[in-house]
């Protein structure tokens, strides 16, 4: 007879052979269906986090599952020494939707940063040379967990341990262009941002800061770099957040909601930019590959305007609901479209989310006193509202 698993049979066997690199709820995922999760011993949970924003289409979604299968039947692999159809039928949709010129193709986010800051450190050295490859970025930001873009994240908790963290990168504040122009410099040769910060705690940028950060940009020839690995692929209610601030980047990497479950990221870079790296510059054996870049296209093709508008709805919805709560425990409700941060007063963020989790509602938290949702965009109204009904009993005991 099969063994059944418990919980907590996967978090012992977990101990004995994973690092422990992470703070895990002690709940083992078994599938999900929509926007709804099971675990092993068949609890529903109503999911707000898809992943990291990851399952942009939810669980079970079959035309994203059909595209997938069909393509790791017919070609699972083949290196980026030969052509083939799916990551340049990705390439051709990611442009004509975003405005931008030309595409490459990376596994995740991170990856897709350290390849947006080679392009602006390149650019600058073919024009100008050595000495010009610092980077300005935000205060509060994250932008990956590799050495380098490490130190591109403007939080001093990420710059522990792993010295020497490579040079280059000076911090200013989030919507405060002054705060900008005092970390200018000869030696600058880009900004890069999020438009709403996401693991700082769901902050988003304002007009005005990112029109006259434009502006800077283009007085000083600085590359204007979006990091929209989890502001992309429709999660605020446009395919890129930065189609919402009337700017156009001269990079923009994504990742997390593009493969809708399966790893893939990358960069998108406009017409004066489209050239500069060139051939064995940059690359990555996995980049494109064509399983990924068909999820990817199903992404996109579902994600059409009317759907995209719905996030916009849908994200309204929640931040009144929140809002409209009145709890002793809400301070401020953040966000743009799906990426919501509700601000926790007089109570420990941490432990109001384990209590939704324990509820059947699972939440993220993001900066040091938030929690925040990140639904599949294709959750439904009903979903929303069973979710909603057990934050409500978290927010108002
Ligand atoms: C998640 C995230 C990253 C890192 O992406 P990985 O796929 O984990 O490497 C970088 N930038 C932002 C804004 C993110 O949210």
């Amino acid at each position: 007879m099969e063994e059944i698993m418990k919980n907590q049979d996967w978090i012992e066997k977990d101990a004995q052979c994973m690092m422990q690199t992470y703070g895990r709820f002690p709940i083992a995922i078994d599938h999900g269906q929509g926007a709804l999760l099971y675990d092993v011993e068949g609890r529903e949970y109503v999911d707000f986090t898809s992943g990291i924003g990851v399952n942009s289409l939810g669980y079970g979604n079959w035309q994203w599952a059909s595209a997938v299968g069909a393509q790791a039947l017919r070609l699972a692999h083949v290196s980026n020494l030969f052509y083939s159809q799916p990551y340049i039928d990705l390439a051709a949709e990611l442009c004509s939707r975003s405005g931008m010129s030309a595409a490459f193709f990376a596994n995740g986010g991170g990856e897709a940063n350290e390849g947006m800051i080679k392009l602006a450190r390149k650019y600058s050295f073919d024009k100008y040379g050595h000495g010009r490859s610092t980077i300005i970025t935000l205060n509060n930001s994250f932008h990956g967990r590799t050495v380098t873009t490490l130190a591109a994240t403007g939080q001093a908790v990420f710059h522990q341990y792993f010295f020497p963290f490579t040079e280059g990168f000076r911090y200013a504040d989030a919507n405060d262009i002054d705060s900008v122009s005092e970390a200018a410099g000869d030696d600058v040769c880009a900004v890069m941002l999020e438009l709403v910060q996401g693991e700082g705690g769901v902050y988003p940028m304002e007009q005005e800061f990112v029109h006259q950060l434009a502006v800077l940009c283009a007085e000083r020839d600085w590359l204007l770099l979006v990091d929209e690995v989890q502001t992309g692929v429709g999660r605020t209610g446009t395919l890129f957040a930065y189609q919402q601030y009337g700017v156009l980047p001269d990079v923009v990497s994504f990742a997390k909601g593009i493969g809708g479950g399966l790893p893939l990221g990358g960069i998108l870079s406009n017409e004066k930019c489209r050239g500069v790296l060139g051939p064995g510059m940059h690359a990555t054996t996995f980049g494109g590959n064509p399983v990924s870049c068909a999820g990817g296209l199903s992404v996109l093709h579902q994600l059409n305007d009317a759907v995209l508008e719905e996030v916009k709805i849908k994200g309204e919805l929640i931040r009144d609901f929140i809002q409209g709560l009145h709890s002793p425990y809400v301070a401020s409700v953040r966000g743009l479209g799906l990426m919501i941060g509700i601000q926790i007063r007089g109570a420990d963020h941490k432990a109001l989310a384990r209590q939704m989790i324990d509820g059947g509602l699972l939440v993220l938290t993001a900066g040091q006193d938030t929690i925040r949702l990140l639904p599949p965009l294709t959750i439904t109204k009903d979903e929303i509202m069973r979710g909603l009904a057990i934050m409500q009993n978290v927010l108002c005991p």
